[in-house]
């Protein structure tokens, strides 16, 4: 999957929620963030990890846009209603996360029945 094909998923999920006015730009920064504005991913999180990471860290900061824009009181940032909405888009694409506090450790992938990303140990 290319940059391209990461956006355009993550804009068709804005789409389905009516956010029509957020741009998702792949940027050089170390982290990603959604704001009232647009969602930045960092281009690394498109490069470095794996089909499985790159289309989880786009519906990472999909997620916390669509909770702003649907919730009607502010809601914890990677509380339970977060990590609802996040298992929930990622389970379309059979992905299940396993997580370690607000991200995900590994991703297992329900229908090949195998981890597709492991977090590398820092040396
Ligand atoms: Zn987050």
């Amino acid at each position: 999957m290319t940059q391209k094909d990461l956006k355009q998923i993550g804009q068709n999920i804005l789409k389905e929620f009516e956010i029509t006015n957020i741009p998702i730009k792949y940027k050089d920064v170390q982290r990603g963030r959604s704001t009232r504005r647009s969602i930045i991913i960092p281009k690394w999180s498109a490069l470095e990890r794996g089909e499985a990471y790159s289309l989880y860290y786009v519906l990472h900061e999909v997620s916390h846009q669509v909770l702003r824009h649907v919730s009607k009181v502010p809601i914890k940032m990677h509380g339970k209603e977060f990590k609802d909405m996040e298992g929930k888009l990622l389970a379309r694409y059979d992905l299940v996360p396993i997580y370690m506090k607000a991200y995900v450790k590994e991703l297992y992938n329900s229908k090949l029945k195998k981890t597709v990303y492991k977090k590398e140990k820092r040396k």
